[in-house]
């Protein structure tokens, strides 16, 4: 029986380990321990709808396609956010702004990005993890069941953990459950321990100082540490935890390690524009906060979204816009009916494509397993261009 390794898109792990039996059957996927993976190719296979629909009705592909090149046209700020997709995805959405212009974010990584810009950041890879750290330092909320089912596998069994917050899936910790408010006030003593700076508070969140004291030890004693957390709002909070790492790489080795969605958007934005998120294609300028697409949302800045969510069904933002999606999946239930939706075929499902994994350091292959008979979104950005280039 003759197998092919395949790439699994489902999360920005992007495991290269999934087996497919050739001539390419569905059926024959074998699929490490993964629940995600096998939910997500399941829901794929079975609740496969390849027309779109405006306002939840179906519309012919073509009716679509006009709707989509006419509001393109006539929109004045167009947002393309979400950008949930493989390098040739964002090489289209790249066509299509050349054309209409408008403002590109990214709603993941963007709070990194600014605390990055102020002082720079330790980073690390997965093979780093797994070969040297023997403490990881969890921050904040991390769901690793729903959203990275395999990391800890990714990092090995060599490190101890230590949560400040939650982590679910991980189990034999030292955890301390506060809330990421919180986080930043222990985060800051720390800090100020490190310098031996006074400090003039007896405890913070619970914790005492010789809580934090014996913390700060571990960290400070470890051989080669690291950072990780998933979703943190507060730059404030991100910019401290980079600057502790820089602080901790006096004593030891401490690097960082954020669980980025869609890092892929993140580094072509960087190589095809030389600019990151959040960016104004027609002022040729980034701005984290000018650009930030909740924001422009909200003061009604823009008066298009373009939602790309090629891996992920998409939750769109509350907001009465017309919303153009392009997604396999059927956009989820939302308070506002103005949406346009294309169904478009996913890489590593319906065509080949590449992706850059989630330390950002290795591209991955995505290749065609079946044929739902999606267009790709090249191919779908290409017919609207067209049709634009007709009016
Ligand atoms: S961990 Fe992520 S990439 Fe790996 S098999 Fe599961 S869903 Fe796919």
């Amino acid at each position: 029986m003759c197998y092919q390794l395949i790439t699994c898109p489902f999360c920005s792990l992007f495991c290269d380990d999934l087996l497919l039996q050739i001539p390419n059957d569905l059926s024959t996927l074998q699929i490490p321990n993964c629940p995600k993976a096998h939910g997500h190719f399941m829901q794929l296979t079975q609740n496969y709808q390849s027309l779109p629909k405006y306002r939840g009705a179906s519309i012919s592909l073509e009716n679509a396609i006009q709707h989509a090149a006419y509001s393109l046209q006539k929109a004045r700020q167009p947002l393309y956010a979400h950008l949930d997709t493989d390098v040739q995805g964002m090489q289209a959405v790249f066509s299509l702004m050349e054309i209409t212009k408008g403002i590109l974010d990214h709603d993941h990584g963007s709070n990194f990005l600014l605390a990055l810009q102020k002082g720079g950041c330790i980073g690390t890879t997965l093979t780093e993890i797994r070969q040297h750290a023997d403490l990881v330092l969890w921050i904040g909320k991390v769901d690793l069941t729903a959203n990275w089912p395999r990391f800890l596998e990714k990092i090995g069994d060599r490190a101890q953990h230590v949560v400040l917050g939650e982590v679910i899936g991980l189990s034999a910790t030292d955890s301390i459950p506060i809330s990421e408010i919180n986080i930043l006030d222990c985060i800051l003593i720390l800090r100020a321990l490190l310098k031996k700076r006074v400090v003039q508070v007896s405890q913070v969140a619970g914790l005492s100082l010789n809580d934090l004291e014996n913390l700060l030890n571990r960290l400070r004693g470890s051989q080669y540490g690291v950072i990780i957390w998933e979703q943190i709002a507060d730059v404030y909070l991100i910019q401290n935890l980079c600057e502790l790492v820089q602080e901790l790489s006096q004593f030891t080795y401490f690097s960082v390690f954020p669980l980025l969605n869609n890092p892929t958007a993140i580094q072509v934005c960087t190589w095809e524009l030389g600019f990151p998120f959040r960016f104004n294609w027609l002022e040729r300028r980034y701005d984290p906060w000018q650009y930030d697409g909740q924001r422009l949302l909200k003061t009604q800045e823009v008066d298009l979204l373009v939602w790309i969510a090629h891996f992920h069904p998409p939750k769109l933002p509350d907001t009465k816009i017309l919303q153009l999606v392009f997604s396999p999946f059927e956009p989820l239930p939302t308070q506002s009916p103005n949406v346009l939706w294309v169904p478009v075929g996913m890489p590593g499902i319906d065509q080949a494509g590449q992706v850059c994994r989630l330390d950002q350091v290795v591209m991955l292959a995505l290749h065609q397993i079946c044929s739902l008979g999606l267009l790709s979104l090249s191919d779908v950005i290409e017919a609207i261009v067209y049709r634009m280039s007709q009016r």
